[in-house]
């Protein structure tokens, strides 16, 4: 009898289970819905630093604000926003946020590169190229001082050809390529050498198993990617060791919470 009750306590909390995930759910989606998506989302920008720890970039970090759902991450509102195809709508305004920041700044002296995520669905668009263009032009800002962020991924997607078209279409306007948390997919450094990539950045993962784990996949990335003329980030540095260690091993571009976490407004004026 005790037995069955438990099973029934544990069915209970299952089904409560089931219940706040799709009611969070609910609510995320009902944000994503918005018309002004200023309302519930916000930007962050984190630093990306040389070796003198010269600001040289920003990555824009999306944040949702809902205060009854607690804490979001970007990584379960952007995989709800993937599957429900808001990624188009809230990924140009991500975009023309980052976008007014940059012009705020460059106003104020400071011309980093401002460097967004995009989402694999974003790139499945046509016009996603010439949207970009319509939102630099809106701007009037250069397009050698954006970057774009996308991980490895997109070389196994079903369009990854229409993927490489709109790459090539967009580095044709100027604008970098950088591949996110690289290293964690499969995709090989020669398989990239051959798109239009800029720049890798070294999942935090590898940094954090530094010292654990010895430096030969790091070096050897580094190695790789100085012999295929790509510039490389290293991403989550947390430490003085770390970017010690980074420092030795030739890396020349870091970014983590040791040099600064990310903020609304990282250069403040
Ligand atoms: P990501 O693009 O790889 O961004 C880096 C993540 O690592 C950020 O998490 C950042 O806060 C975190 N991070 C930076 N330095 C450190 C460090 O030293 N230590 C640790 N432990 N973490 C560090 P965040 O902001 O939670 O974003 C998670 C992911 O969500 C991003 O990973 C990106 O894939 C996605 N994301 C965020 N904003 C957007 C967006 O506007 N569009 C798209 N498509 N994806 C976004
Ligand atoms: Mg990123
Ligand atoms: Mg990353
Ligand atoms: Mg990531």
């Amino acid at each position: 009898e005790l037995k069955k009750q438990g099973r029934r306590g544990e069915l209970l909390r299952f089904n409560k289970n089931i219940a706040v995930s799709l009611e969070r759910r609910t609510l995320i989606t009902e944000l994503l819905s918005h018309k002004d998506l200023g309302e519930h989302f916000y930007v962050e920008y984190q630093p990306i630093v040389d070796s003198q720890q010269n600001i040289i970039a920003l990555e824009a970090l999306c944040r949702i604000n809902a205060p009854t759902l607690g804490s979001v991450t970007p990584d379960e509102f952007i995989a709800i926003a993937e599957e429900n195809g808001k990624i188009h709508e809230l990924g140009k305004w991500v975009l023309n946020e980052a976008c007014r920041y940059l012009t705020s700044q460059i106003s104020a002296g400071n011309s980093p590169i401002m460097s967004v995520n995009v989402s694999p669905i974003q790139m499945k668009n046509p016009r996603f190229s010439i949207e970009i263009k319509e939102v630099l032009d809106k701007h009037h800002l250069p397009s050698h001082l954006i970057a774009l962020e996308m991980t490895e991924s997109f070389l196994e997607h079903e369009e990854v050809d229409g993927i490489i078209d709109r790459l090539n279409q967009i580095v044709e306007q100027g604008i970098h390529i950088y591949i996110d948390d690289f290293g964690t997919g499969y995709s090989s450094l020669s398989r990239l050498r051959d798109l239009p990539v800029h720049t890798l950045k070294i999942d935090r993962y590898f940094i954090a198993s530094l010292e654990e784990e010895g430096d030969e996949l790091v070096d050897s990335i580094l190695y790789l990617a100085n012999k295929f003329g790509l510039d490389v980030i290293a991403e989550g540095v947390e430490t003085d060791a770390q970017f010690v260690h980074l420092q030795k091993l030739g890396c020349q571009n870091f970014q983590g919470f040791l040099f600064g976490r990310p903020t609304p407004d990282p250069l403040q004026h």
